[in-house]
Parts: structure tokens; C-alpha cells; sequence
């Protein structure tokens, strides 16, 4: 068990019935950067169960958070939905990823562009106060199929604008832009549809993307990374990497089995 700190669960909130978060303590020595994942999981016997995570809470707070899916039948998220207060999981030592700032070039603006549990990433990099230094707005675009699954809304509109720390920064630089394709909302549709239309500029009141200015993250599913990378290559953004920073980054906030 070298590899992993036991943690102890602090609080679990349930979204929907496929949706749900916990706070877990940290180990001080745990070290990550805004963005990235680790390895989490529970002991199953004695054999460790574990997936990969991307760290919701800031790398400031002295508490971790998940933001998890609820697979039926998923050999982790079917055992990780009962956690209680007290319960006990493992978290790697380490974190990586690509969805780190310092894989961007400069630019003006950034967009994170997040469907499904692929908001998580971004909970930590609207909450860093690098990101607002580094560019001038950063648009938080959040794609799910219902309204319900719009988790965090409320924590993005009313808490994040007046936190101590970020306030000032998210209420000039921040603009956060849900949407949904299954049901009645003011935003509606899919991310690549909003952006290949326009209509999402038009309601953001920013210019469309231009390699030249903008800069943007991805975590969704591989259909959404898969057309989103298509659509941004179309449009002659490169993709960024570690040690090679450039106008756009991917991860898949899940894998297909
Ligand atoms: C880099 C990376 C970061 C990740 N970050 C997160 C995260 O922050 N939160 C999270 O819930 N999951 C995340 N995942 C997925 C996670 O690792 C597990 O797959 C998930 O917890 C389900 O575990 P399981 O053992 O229950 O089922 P698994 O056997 O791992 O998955 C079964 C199937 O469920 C579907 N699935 C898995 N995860 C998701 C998801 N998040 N959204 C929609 N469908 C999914 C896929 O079709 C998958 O084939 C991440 C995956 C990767 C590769």
C-alpha cells in the first residue's frame, strides 16, 4: 500500500441517481497541479480496486474532492456510491494529466470545454488564481443531456463569486455556460454544434475561436474529445502536451471498455 495514502471520507452528496461527490481529508504530502488526476479507490479484501480520478478541489484546500459517476454494475463506482462520512479510500501518491495551464501557450482567452464527470478538472482550474492571471476570460462550458445533472451550478454562480481568495477574478473573468440536449433550458445543445453555429459566441459576446487568441481544455467522453479535437485541428489549433505547450489539450474523462 506504499503507493496510496487511506483517506477518510468527510462528506457525500448525491446529485442525481448516477451523480454523485465526496470530500475526503488530504495527506499534507499529497502534492498535485489544478487539472490533474490521480488514482483512487477502495481495498476489496486486501487487493486494491482502484480507477482514475481527476482532483475536483483547488490544489490550496486542505480537503480533497471526486466528482464520480455511478456505473450499475461498475466494479468501483457500484462499491463508491455507499460511502459514508468515516469510510476509508485509497489515493494515489501521485498526480498527472494533461489538463494543466502550463501546457498552454499565452493567449486571451480560455475555454474549458467539460461534458458529463469532465466538469471535474475544471472545478480546480476556475479556482486557481493563475488561470485569471493568464488570461483575460475563461469560459466554462459544461455540456450534460438533463438539467438535474448540472452539477456544481450553484456552487459556480453563488459561492465561487463571493470566495475570498478567487471572488474578485471569477466575477470579471469567469462565464460559465451550461447546456443540455435533452430537456427545456436556456442553453441548448451540443458543444460542438453551439461553437460550429456560432451561437455560442453570440450569446457569450466573445468572437468565435481563433487559434491566434484562444486556448482550450477538453475532458468528455471519446466522442466528444474525438469531434471537438476534429473540430479545433479544422480550424488550425495545435495540441499541447507535457514539455510542449500549445493551443489546445485533451483528456478522455473516461474509458471505453
Ligand atoms: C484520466 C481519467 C480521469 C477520470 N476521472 C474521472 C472522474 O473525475 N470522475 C469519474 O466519475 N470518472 C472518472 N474517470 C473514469 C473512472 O476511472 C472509472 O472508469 C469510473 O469511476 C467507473 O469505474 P467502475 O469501476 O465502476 O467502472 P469501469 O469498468 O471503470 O467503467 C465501465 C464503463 O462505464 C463508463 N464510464 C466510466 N466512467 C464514466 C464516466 N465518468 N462518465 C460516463 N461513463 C463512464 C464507460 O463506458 C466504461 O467503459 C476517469 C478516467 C480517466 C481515464
Amino acid at each position: 500500500m506504499s503507493n496510496f495514502n487511506q483517506e477518510s471520507v468527510l462528506s457525500v452528496h448525491h446529485w442525481t441517481d448516477t451523480l454523485f461527490s465526496f470530500t475526503t481529508t488530504r495527506d499534507p504530502s499529497f502534492r498535485f497541479r489544478n487539472g490533474e488526476f490521480t488514482m483512487i479507490g477502495l481495498k476489496v479484501g486486501e487487493k486494491p480496486l482502484i480507477r482514475a480520478y481527476s482532483v475536483a478541489s483547488a490544489n490550496y484546500e486542505d480537503r480533497l474532492e471526486f466528482f464520480s459517476i455511478k456505473v450499475p454494475d461498475g466494479p468501483l463506482t457500484s462499491r463508491l456510491q455507499h460511502l459514508k462520512r468515516g469510510d476509508e479510500i485509497i489515493v494515489s501518491r501521485k498526480a498527472t494529466g494533461t489538463l494543466v495551464i502550463d501546457n498552454l501557450e499565452d493567449g486571451r482567452n480560455l475555454y474549458l470545454i467539460g461534458t458529463g464527470t469532465g466538469l471535474a478538472p475544471f472545478l480546480s482550474v476556475i479556482k486557481d488564481p493563475e488561470t485569471y492571471e493568464r488570461f483575460e476570460k475563461v469560459v466554462l462550458l459544461h455540456g450534460c443531456r438533463r438539467v438535474k445533472e448540472l452539477a456544481y451550478g450553484e456552487m459556480i454562480t453563488e459561492k465561487l463569486p463571493n470566495d475570498e481568495l478567487i471572488g474578485d477574478y471569477v466575477r470579471n473573468q469567469l462565464i460559465y455556460y451550461p447546456t443540455v440536449t435533452r430537456d427545456p433550458f436556456r442553453n441548448r445543445g451540443r458543444i460542438t454544434d453551439l461553437i460550429t453555429s456560432g451561437k455560442l459566441f453570440s450569446d457569450i459576446g466573445l468572437p468565435s475561436l481563433d487559434a491566434a487568441h484562444d486556448r482550450v481544455m477538453i475532458c468528455g467522453s471519446p466522442a466528444l474529445v474525438t469531434d471537438t479535437r476534429a473540430l479545433l485541428n479544422g480550424r488550425g489549433f495545435v495540441e499541447g502536451n507535457h514539455g510542449e505547450p500549445a493551443q489546445f489539450v485533451v483528456e478522455k474523462a473516461f474509458a471505453e471498455r
